[in-house]
């Protein structure tokens, strides 16, 4: 170990830490493993340095991890004993916002709502948007294929990425800083690193695509009695509206009791409803689209779809209708151990997936408190589980709960977070022998010697 150090203390001078000089920041992702300190953290300030830092640890057989922000939910930047940590934190900057393709050039290691920021400066909007946007890198929402709030409209990380650069395990810098939305000259290799979660490479740029802002932004609450009425009023928006809705999300009756009763926020309805929409749509500059929007709810309330609803006339209206949606960042204040899913089920099966945990739930862990909300237009609900007195075995038996449901189903163990290191034994139940295999045999091709990231993914 003394050895690969001394190479890279040579190579790369002070970027390179140890010991005490580690700050504890690097010893930990949000996944909620236990804090470990890396071996060394290598803190590059171009692309060279994380070439040449990656040589050397190739050469010498030296596992690394990739660190952007360390907002990751499932461990994957996670350091394992032994790991070298390579951060990106030192690889920050907008490099080129080009109006006329409608692109922004960043290095990876940039805040995301630095981009966002410049982006909306530019007058544009960045289509990728996510609660922990203070803190996460464009590299980290890339190697992740991040998605949040409004994926409905823009799509994930993957939709918004036109090019890279990245650096291979052994050093090598490929670069395709691509504008354009065709490019069919041969493969596009750059696809393969969006959502490898550092698996087959480190992302030190990228071109990002940019939408038109949003002109005539509406947001209301609805109230809906249940998942089958909130899907006839997505479907019925979208053909009367085609392309305008921004944010679909739903949160089930549980979720507004624990936003009310533990969390202390008003109720948002005089009546308790089976789901809660917070629904948002750009409906464009001309005052006939407000009108538009308040028409359609009115009709969904008229034939009884909608049972209530409220909509935002200002911006503290608007915050007050997110503030619901953002009680679980909160969660950690007010309740005990939690685990968080992020999965995804096939719309036509999500009532049945609901029911199925609220059947469970309570029989098998009779204190938990438990909520459903998310994404819901993605197919993408987060279920988090909070139990006193977590232990290993009561979490096995809830992922296995919540597992099994979800690829029964069909549908996904992660809809956004990824698999990192927490979700790695339960990949195959989300994937074939077939597709795994084709996935070692890609990690094989690009990192033969296995230094990246390992015991992420596969
Ligand atoms: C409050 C909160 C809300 C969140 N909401 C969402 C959400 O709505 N949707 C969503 O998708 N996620 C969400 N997340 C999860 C997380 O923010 C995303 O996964 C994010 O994209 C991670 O970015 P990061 O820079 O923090 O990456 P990190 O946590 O540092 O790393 C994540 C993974 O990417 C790898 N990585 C990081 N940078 C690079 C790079 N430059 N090159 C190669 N590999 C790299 C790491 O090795 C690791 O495997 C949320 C997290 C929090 C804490």
């Amino acid at each position: 170990m003394s050895e690969v150090i001394d190479a890279l203390v040579n190579a790369l001078g002070s970027q390179v830490r140890i010991g005490p000089d580690i700050p504890a920041r690097n010893h930990a992702d949000a996944g909620g493993l236990a804090p470990t300190p890396p071996s060394a953290l290598i803190l590059p300030q171009t692309t060279e340095d994380v070439s040449a830092a990656l040589r050397i640890c190739h050469a010498h057989r030296q596992s690394v991890v990739t660190q952007g922000g360390l907002t990751g939910l499932a461990g994957g930047a996670h350091p394992q004993a032994g790991e070298i940590a390579l951060s990106l934190e030192r690889m920050s900057g907008i490099e080129e916002i080009d109006p006329a393709s409608a692109t922004l050039t960043a290095l990876a290691g940039t805040p995301l709502a630095m981009i966002q920021q410049a982006a909306d400066e530019a007058g544009f909007l960045c289509g990728i948007d996510l609660g922990a946007r203070g803190t996460c890198t464009i590299g980290g929402n890339i190697a992740t294929n991040a998605g949040g709030n409004q994926v409905l409209r823009y799509g994930m990380a993957r939709r918004n990425t036109l090019g890279l650069e990245v650096v291979l395990a052994d050093g090598t810098v490929v670069r395709s800083l691509n504008k354009m939305l065709k490019n069919n000259a041969g493969y596009d290799w750059t696809q393969l690193f969006i959502g490898s979660e550092g698996t087959l490479g480190v992302v030190t740029r990228a071109v990002i695509g940019l939408h038109p802002k949003p002109l005539g932004l509406q947001t209301a609450l609805c109230a809906v009695a249940s998942f089958e009425d909130a899907l006839v009023v997505l479907r019925q928006f979208q053909q009367k509206h085609p392309g305008r809705l921004l944010v679909f999300e739903a949160m089930w009756r549980e979720f507004m009791t624990v936003a009310t009763q533990i969390c202390g926020l008003p109720p948002a309805f005089e009546d308790e409803h089976d789901v809660t929409l917070l629904i948002e749509a750009d409906m464009g500059e001309d005052p006939e689209g407000t009108d538009a929007f308040s028409l359609l709810l009115s009709e969904f309330y008229e034939r009884n779809l909608i049972k209530d609803a409220v909509i935002a006339q200002s911006r503290a209206d608007r915050n007050r209708f997110w503030a619901y949606r953002e009680t679980p960042y909160e969660y950690g204040r007010f309740l005990p151990e939690e685990i968080r899913f992020d999965v995804s089920v096939p719309l036509d099966r999500m009532a049945e997936a609901v029911a199925h945990l609220r059947q469970e739930m309570p029989k098998q862990w009779p204190d938990a408190v438990y909520v459903v909300f998310g994404h819901v237009a993605d197919s993408n609900i987060h279920i988090n589980v909070a139990i006193s007195d977590m232990s290993d075995d009561i979490k096995k038996g809830v992922q296995s709960l919540v597992y099994s449901l979800v690829s029964g189903m069909g549908g996904s163990i992660s809809a956004e977070h990824g698999i990192g290191r927490i979700k790695r034994p339960y990949l195959s139940m989300s994937r074939t022998e077939p597709e795994l295999a084709l996935m070692a045999t890609m990690k094989q091709a690009l990192d033969p010697a296995g230094i990246l990231n390992p015991g992420r993914v596969l």
